[in-house]
Formats: structure tokens, C-alpha cells, sequence
């Protein structure tokens, strides 16, 4: 397989807590806590969970946004996970980020002209006049009338400012965007359209992208590979099929099956599986399997030793002792499971 253009390894993110005067620090709010994952050239991998689960985190880590506890990030071969701002400025050109909402992500005082323009002005890379003609074609290719240049924002609709930010993140032709919930702040109607046209970009630019989002109908639509977070954590990846035809985390099948299906003759039996509780706070995460105080499937090892990221079918990854679907798991991983489950039910200590 070729060299990924962006590789994840191992990547953590903890905001420190402090209490007092002196600014002690008491604990640490562990956003992402071992976060790994190659995007290949080309691909779109979409990042799902909860609110909180440090999806968002994550896609601002990646950009050098925020700065990571641990980990590393690799861009085209390149660590560039302490590299400095100023040898970092270079490669913010390939690299760019979509913002969730188009409201208040683009400057009010600005025209679209210097909004879109602003990557070419940071870069010093074009004229004046070239970036205005260079601006006019990408407002033309994200769908937007190139006469209006010196248009304020308010003056679009939603799905409009979402488009100029999008140009924006277009500019310097980027090879990987992330993309931060691109259309969770339009209406339903117009979601559609900024979806369709990140992919009709993608085929005309050969973009690669990292998805955000929590609804798993845009991140099924749009994706090749989907990773599901919890707690900060990936509980699976796999590729989008496997994960929504055959999840294999219960996390993961509880998250599919609040999906409505519109269409009663494709429901089949599939039963809604309510979770209980809230998602503990990453704060004091729950020992082990993150999991473990919502799922239905819980045993005693599920509180003591945390289940590793593993394939258990080709390109199938998933982090729990006993998982779903266990069908579809390949042969080796297969007898490990089996194993689990009887250990389970004859926990040591006891008799068989
Ligand atoms: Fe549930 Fe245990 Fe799997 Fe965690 S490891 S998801 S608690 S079955």
C-alpha cells in the first residue's frame, strides 16, 4: 500500500486543570488520549462520536491549531507535530480547515474578495489583481456568482457562507482538508448541497479529506474509511460498508441504530439501543474499556484491562473483548474472542 498522506500516531491532547491563586494544577481533561490513523491520498475518513468525544480536538491537533500533549502527526513524511510556526506557515498551503459555522467563521467587515483572498495575501503569493481573478474562478467553482466579490457576508444565505468558506479553504489549492462539521449549522435542505459539491471538488482537485461530524447519515454518505471516537479514544475503523452494514463495537452499534431510516421496508428488526447515562467526563475517564459504565455487554475484564485497537477483520479495527457481529471476524482473532467470552462466564477462580 502506497505511504499515507497523513499519518496519526499515538496522538494526546490534555488540558491541564488548575485550582487556586497559584494556579495548581489539580487534573487534566484528556480530550485525546492515544488518537492513531493513516488518510490516504485521495480518501475521505470521517471521524463520528458524541459531543465531547474529541472529534474536533483531534482536526485542530492535526492543523497545528492547538498544540498536542503527545503523539505525533506526519504530513507527506514530514513530523510536523513541533515543527515552528514559521516552518509550519509553508505547509498550511496543503493543509487546510473548514470551520462548522459558516455564521461567524467569516469576518463581517470583510468582503468575500478579501475573505477568499486572504490565504494569498498571508502567503504573499499573487498580485493584487491576480488574486482578484484567482478568487473569481474558485467563487465560480464552489458555485457562487464571481460578481460577487464585493459582497459582505450577510448578504448570503447559509449554505452560501459555507460555500465562501469553503473557497477560502480552496484558495492554495490544499491537498488535505478537515473538514470541522461542514454542514451540521445548515438547514436540512441545503446540507445536501454543500455535501454533493465537497465531493464534486474532490474528484475535480483530487482533495483528501477528514470529515468531523456527529451525524452518521452525512459521514456514511461522504466517507471511504469511518472511525468511531468515544472518551477520546478510536473504539473502530473500518471502511464504511463493514462499519454500517456489520459494527462490530456495541458503542458503534448503539450510535447506528438511533439512525432513522426513512424507509420502513429497509428497517427490518433492527431495535433502537438506548444508552444509559451520560458520557462520563473525560475529566476522570472510567478505567479500562472507556465504555464499560454504558454498555449492555460489560464483564468483570472489561473494568480492569482496556481492550487494544485490533484488526479483527481486513481493515477492521476495534477495541472491545467482546465484540459484535462476531461472524465477520477473521479466523485468528476469532479464537481470542472465544476465549474471552469463556473466561467470562468461568471467571478465574472458579470451577468450570
Ligand atoms: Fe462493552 Fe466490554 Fe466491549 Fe467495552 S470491552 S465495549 S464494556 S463489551
Amino acid at each position: 500500500m502506497s505511504e499515507p498522506l497523513l499519518s496519526v500516531q499515538g496522538l494526546e491532547k490534555h488540558f491541564p486543570v488548575t485550582k487556586g491563586l497559584f494556579k495548581r494544577q489539580v487534573g487534566a481533561v484528556r480530550a485525546v488520549d492515544g488518537v492513531s490513523f493513516d488518510v490516504f491520498k485521495g480518501e475521505t475518513i470521517g471521524l463520528v462520536g458524541e459531543s465531547g468525544c474529541g472529534k474536533t480536538t483531534t482536526g485542530r491537533l492535526i492543523t497545528r491549531l492547538i498544540e498536542p500533549t503527545g503523539g505525533k502527526v506526519v504530513f507527506e513524511g514530514n513530523d510536523i507535530t513541533h515543527m515552528s510556526q514559521s516552518r509550519i506557515r509553508p505547509l498550511r498551503r496543503d493543509m487546510q480547515l473548514i470551520f462548522q459555522d459558516p455564521y461567524s467563521s467569516l469576518n463581517p467587515r470583510h468582503t468575500v474578495g478579501a475573505i477568499v483572498g486572504a490565504p494569498f495575501r498571508i502567503q504573499g503569493v499573487k498580485t493584487e489583481q491576480g488574486i482578484k481573478k484567482e478568487v473569481q474562478d474558485i467563487l465560480a467553482l464552489v458555485g457562487l456568482n464571481p460578481e460577487h466579490y464585493n459582497r459582505y457576508p450577510h448578504e448570503f444565505s447559509g449554505g452560501q457562507r459555507q460555500r465562501i468558506g469553503i473557497a477560502r479553504t480552496l484558495a492554495l489549492k490544499p491537498k488535505l482538508i478537515i473538514a470541522d462539521e461542514p454542514v451540521s449549522a445548515l438547514d436540512v435542505s441545503i446540507q445536501a448541497q454543500v455535501v454533493n459539491l465537497l465531493e464534486d471538488l474532490q474528484n475535480e482537485l483530487d482533495l483528501t479529506y477528514v470529515v468531523i461530524a456527529h451525524d452518521l447519515s452525512v459521514v456514511r454518505h461522504i466517507s471511504d474509511r469511518v472511525a468511531v471516537m468515544y472518551l477520546g479514544k478510536i473504539v473502530e475503523l473500518a471502511d464504511r460498508k463493514s462499519l454500517y452494514d456489520a459494527p462490530m463495537h456495541p458503542y458503534t452499534n448503539a450510535l447506528l441504530s438511533a439512525v432513522p431510516i426513512p424507509d420502513v421496508k429497509h428497517r427490518g428488526d433492527r431495535e433502537r439501543i438506548r444508552l444509559q447515562g451520560d458520557v462520563p467526563s473525560p475529566l476522570n475517564p472510567p478505567p479500562a474499556c472507556r465504555f464499560h459504565t454504558r454498555c449492555w455487554k460489560a464483564q468483570v475484564v472489561c473494568k480492569t484491562e482496556e481492550p487494544p485497537l485490533v484488526e479483527l477483520a481486513p481493515g477492521h479495527q476495534v477495541a472491545c473483548h467482546f465484540p459484535e457481529n462476531a461472524d465477520k471476524i477473521s479466523a485468528p482473532a476469532a479464537a481470542k474472542v472465544a476465549r474471552n467470552v469463556q473466561d467470562a462466564q468461568h471467571p478465574k477462580g472458579t470451577i468450570a
